[in-house]
């Protein structure tokens, strides 16, 4: 294997170099040997993958401090395993190319709570040649207002890429395996050697027959035409816990795409559309409603029955009560995610005036005015004795 230069080396900085001028050196290197500023030159090219290479690792405190730790064997995927041998074990190293979880249901709260800061997050780097973790599927779940307040199971179909049954993955009809490269020997990279004014230089490419896998195809499996993977559709029953919301997303650890060359699946985000209820407004924990009463029921008082998520409940209404007078009727919220404790109900009260009156009504009213004289409106609880005693109750 050609030796590596050393990354600070490649970058022009020093060991203690800050972020800061690690960046810089970047920056300035990478525009001299960008491709586009070099059509065709191999050696530019070369030199901007090193540089893109060092700057990957020197730029993640991360993998800076590994590679400043192990040197390259820490930090290149291509050292595991490889010529140089001995670092089989570093793939357990956490955050090396994605999350290692496997299959199962995480506690789901967490991400609820979480926010969104878990978001992508899994492996900002990707081994080129290593395992992959598979890709994360997203689906969109609209469910009533009720399911929301009070959890619900339901089953949804996802359709995602699945390992060929067929060929179990390999890409290559059943009976035959795939073969070995020929043109790279199975390693997957192609040496040349190259005369430059230093001297003869060893260099490594990805080999073109084989695409860098190191096994060609000779007869692609006919379910999968040598993909190695099928679409199928997928029931998954998920158990939606009470106290979700709009914007509530739960994800389904290992259920997205498989992984690659034996990473591990991708996830499945659940993103939460909770319909509008024809009587409630919801924030949060709470419950917003509105309920009509008469103005005798507001002036005298009353037992009226009010409407929650679980059917009507009786509420006694003080007599004096002004249109707009707002009432909390504890625990008859939405549960809290992940505890016993519910918010509240809160219902606004709408005092009606009735359109039509029969005659009787219009004379006991016009006595009730007589009675009042102009203060009606204006004297608290005396104008409400007015009302009891007009309408003779
Ligand atoms: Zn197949
Ligand atoms: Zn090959």
């Amino acid at each position: 294997m050609a030796s590596k230069r050393d990354y600070y080396e490649v970058l022009g900085i020093d060991k203690t170099a800050s972020e800061e001028e690690i960046k810089k050196a970047y920056r300035k290197l990478a525009k001299k040997y960008h491709p586009d500023m070099n059509q065709g030159d191999k050696g530019a090219e070369l030199k901007f993958k090193e540089l893109n290479e060092a700057y990957e690792v020197l730029s993640d405190k991360e993998k800076k401090a590994r590679y400043d730790q192990f040197g390259h064997a820490g930090v290149d995927p291509n050292g595991f395993g490889g010529a140089g041998g001995g670092f089989g074990g570093f793939g357990g190293f956490g955050g090396f190319g994605g999350s290692g979880g496997t299959g199962g249901f995480e506690d789901i709260f967490d991400m609820f709570f979480g926010g969104t800061g878990g978001f992508g997050s899994t492996g900002s780097a990707r081994r080129k040649s290593g395992p992959q973790k598979g890709a994360d599927l997203k689906y969109e779940l609209e469910i009533e207002f009720e399911e929301a307040a009070f959890g619900v199971k339901k089953n949804i179909h996802v359709t995602r890429n699945e390992t060929c049954n067929d060929c179990k993955g390999t890409g290559a009809k059943a009976g035959t395996n795939p073969e070995t490269c020929k043109v790279c020997g199975g390693s997957g990279e192609v040496r040349f050697t190259q005369s430059t004014i230093f001297g003869r230089v060893v260099n490594v490419r990805s080999c073109d027959e084989c695409h860098g896998e190191g096994k060609v195809i000779k007869e692609p499996c006919p379910q999968c035409k040598g993909r190695g993977r099928v679409r199928k559709s997928r029931k998954i029953t998920i158990d939606i816990p009470a106290g979700v919301d709009t914007g509530s997303v739960m994800p389904l650890r290992g259920e997205g795409e498989p992984g690659l060359k034996g990473g591990p699946n991708g996830d499945l985000y659940i993103y939460i559309r909770v319909k509008p209820h024809k009587l409630f407004k919801r924030e949060g924990i709470n419950l917003y409603g509105e309920i009509p009463i008469s103005f005798t029921q507001a002036a005298l008082g009353d037992e009226i029955e009010v409407n929650t998520l679980e059917g009507k409940i009786k509420y006694l209404i003080p007599e004096g009560t002004q249109t707009g007078t707002t009432f909390r009727i504890r625990n008859k919220g939405i549960p809290i995610l992940k505890s016993k404790a519910r918010g509240d109900l809160y219902i606004t009260v709408k005092v009606t005036i009735p359109k039509k009156l029969s005659e009787k009504q219009k004379e006991l009213l016009r006595q009730f005015a007589e009675i009042s004289g102009d203060e009606a409106g204006e004297q608290g609880k005396s104008f409400f004795d007015k009302v009891k005693d007009a309408f003779g109750k």
